[in-house]
C-alpha cells in the first residue's frame, strides 16, 4: 500500500510529460502527385479536381529547414510525436486518445516457420477502437475540426466506421456511417454506442460510397472516403515514421501490408520519403508487399499483368472485411509503390486466414485480425518460394484486433 502511494506522484509526472503535444506543423499546401496541381491546405479539400485528374492529394511540408531527431525525446508515445510532419496546425484542434506508437513484437514460438528470418509484427490491435483506422480517422477528424467542419460521413467495411464514430464523439462533431448490411454486428453496435448515425446498405463498400456522395451533396456533410480526403493518409503514414524510429532509423527489408484502399501502404512509403528529405534515414527502402483476399484481388491481378491501374473486382464475402474493396480510388499509387519498391502482390483465401488466426493465437498469444493473419500466410508462401532471402528482416502490419471478428472466425 505504502509503496503504491509513494510511486503515484512519479507516475503522474511521467504521464503529464508524455501526453503533452509539442512542436509546430510544417505543412505548406496540398499537391497532386499525378499532375502537380496545388491546393490551399487552409481550406477543406477532397481529391484533385483539375481537368478530371481524380488523384489523391498529398500534404507537403517544409522539409528543407533542419529538424533534429532529438525533438522526439520528450514527445508522447502516440502518432502526435511527429507533429512537424503532420497537418494539424492548432493544438486545440487535435482529437486524440493516444493512437499510434504501437509495439513491434517479434514472432517468438513459430521461429521454425520463419526459416532464419527476423519477423516482427507491427501490432495495431491496441489502438482506440481496435484497429489502425484510429490513426487515419483521428487525423482526419482533427483537421476537419480545424477547418470548421461539423458533420463527417464515410462509407466503411467496418473499422473506419467505428473509428469515425468514436473520434466524432470525442471531437463533438456529427458522424454519419454507411456500412454493408453483411458486416458483423459488433461493428454496427459500436457505431451506435458512440452516437453515430448508422445506415445499413444492401451492397458492398462501393455502393456505400455512392450513397455517401449523394448524402454529402444533399446535406453538406464532409466525406472522408478512403483517399478521397487528404488527411487519413497523413494519419496512417505515421506507421512509417514509427517503423523507422523503432528499427533505429535502419528500415527493415520487407513490409507486408493487407491492402484494401491502400492508405497505409501509400502512407508508409510517403513517410519514408519525408524522412529521407529530412536526412533522418538514407535511401534504403523495404520491398513492399500488398496482400489481398482471393475475393477482392484487383491489385494483385493488375500487378501480375503489368498494368498501372486495377479493374473493379468483387468476388463477394471475405472474413477480412477491411480487404473487401472492389477498386481502390488510389490503385495507380498503390501499383507504383509496389513497383518502385521492387515489391510484389499476393492473395490469401479465407480458409488460410482462419488457419493463420488460430496458429498465431495458439502459438504467439495474439488474437489478430483476419487481415493480419493473411500477412502471416503470405509471408510463409513468399518464404518457401524463395522471394524472401535468408537473414532478411520482415515486418507484418497486423492492422487490427481479432476480437471484433469472432462471430465469423
Ligand atoms: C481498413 C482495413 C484494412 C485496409 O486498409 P487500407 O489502408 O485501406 O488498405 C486492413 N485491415 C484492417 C483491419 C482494416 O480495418
Ligand atoms: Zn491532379
Amino acid at each position: 500500500m505504502h509503496r503504491l502511494v509513494n510511486t503515484l506522484p512519479a507516475y503522474n509526472k511521467m504521464m503529464a510529460i508524455s501526453t503533452t503535444i509539442t512542436g509546430q506543423s510544417r505543412i505548406i499546401n496540398l499537391e497532386c502527385p499525378a499532375c502537380g496541381a496545388q491546393y490551399d491546405a487552409s481550406k477543406p479539400n477532397t481529391f484533385c479536381i483539375t481537368d478530371g485528374c481524380n488523384s489523391t492529394l498529398f500534404a507537403q511540408y517544409d522539409l528543407s529547414r533542419p529538424l533534429d531527431k532529438t525533438i522526439l525525446k520528450d514527445r508522447p508515445a502516440s502518432m502526435w510525436r511527429y507533429r512537424e510532419l503532420l497537418p494539424v496546425i492548432n493544438a486545440e484542434s487535435i482529437v486524440t486518445m493516444g493512437e499510434g506508437f504501437t509495439p513491434i513484437i517479434p514472432i517468438k514460438n513459430l521461429v521454425k516457420d520463419t526459416g532464419g528470418n527476423k519477423v516482427f509484427w507491427k501490432n495495431e490491435a491496441g489502438n482506440p477502437t481496435g484497429s489502425f483506422k484510429a490513426r487515419g480517422i483521428g487525423m482526419a477528424v482533427s483537421k476537419a475540426k480545424e477547418l470548421g467542419i461539423t458533420s463527417i460521413a464515410t462509407p466503411t467495411a467496418g473499422n473506419a466506421g467505428g473509428a469515425l464514430a468514436a473520434y466524432a464523439a470525442r471531437g463533438a462533431v456529427k458522424a454519419i456511417v454507411y456500412m454493408p448490411r453483411l458486416t458483423p454486428q459488433v461493428f454496427k453496435d459500436e457505431c451506435r454506442l458512440y452516437g453515430a448515425e448508422l445506415v445499413e446498405v444492401d451492397g458492398n463498400i462501393a455502393d456505400c460510397g455512392k450513397l455517401v456522395a449523394e448524402g454529402a451533396e444533399e446535406h453538406g456533410w464532409f466525406q472522408i472516403s478512403t483517399l478521397k480526403e487528404p488527411y487519413r493518409l497523413e494519419g496512417k503514414k505515421t506507421m512509417g515514421f514509427e517503423i523507422a524510429e523503432q528499427f533505429n532509423w535502419d528500415l527493415p527489408d520487407v513490409i507486408f501490408y493487407p491492402t484494401g484502399g491502400g492508405t497505409g501502404l501509400i502512407g508508409i512509403w510517403k513517410a519514408f520519403d519525408e524522412l529521407e528529405q529530412l536526412g533522418w534515414i538514407g535511401s534504403k527502402r523495404p520491398r513492399m508487399v500488398a496482400v489481398q483476399s482471393e475475393s477482392c484481388d484487383g491489385i494483385v491481378t493488375a500487378f501480375n499483368s503489368g498494368h498501372s491501374s486495377a479493374e473493379f473486382v468483387d468476388g463477394g464475402f471475405t472474413i477480412a472485411n477491411g480487404l473487401r474493396v472492389p477498386k481502390s480510388f488510389a490503385d495507380k499509387l498503390i501499383l507504383k509503390v509496389l513497383r518502385d519498391s521492387k515489391g510484389t502482390a499476393i492473395t490469401v483465401s479465407d480458409m488460410e486466414m482462419n488457419a493463420g488466426i488460430k496458429e498465431i493465437a495458439s502459438h504467439e498469444g495474439m488474437l489478430i485480425a483476419p487481415e493480419g493473419a493473411a500477412l502471416w500466410q503470405a509471408y510463409k508462401k513468399l518464404k518457401s518460394s524463395g522471394w524472401i532471402n535468408a537473414g532478411e528482416t520482415v515486418v507484418l502490419v497486423n492492422t487490427g484486433s481479432g476480437y471484433k471478428y469472432l462471430e465469423n472466425i
